[in-house]
């Protein structure tokens, strides 16, 4: 009386279970939205994890920027007016790093 034939569960049951949510990666469940690592052992935790607040948000960025390009995605998930500004400052950040002269940066500025 060992082994008992119950249904044998891997991370890919869980992937089926939850399609285009997850990749197998060494088996381990990784979510696609969040990049991040959820364990499969037990359907609760996935649930936990898909319903999640955090999911949930990375899910609608994941979802536009799917479906989207990057311009739109960007114009859609940064509406409010201090998520703005904080991309302009992140952008601005990353124009000086690489070099490139803040007169292009304005330049975006109408699509901003
Ligand atoms: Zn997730």
């Amino acid at each position: 009386m060992t082994s008992k034939s119950t249904k044998r569960i891997t991370p890919y049951t869980r992937q089926k279970e939850f399609p285009n949510t997850f990749n197998v990666l060494n088996n381990t469940l990784v979510c696609i939205c969040c990049e991040h690592s959820v364990s499969w052992e037990h359907k609760v935790s996935i649930t936990t994890h898909v319903n999640s607040k955090t999911h949930k948000k990375n899910k609608q960025n994941y979802d536009a920027a799917a479906q989207n390009s990057q311009f739109q995605t960007l114009e859609d998930s940064f509406s409010d007016v201090e998520s703005k500004k904080a991309m302009v400052k992140d952008l601005v950040e990353v124009f000086v790093k690489a070099n490139i002269p803040l007169e292009k940066v304005n330049a975006l500025r109408p699509f901003l």
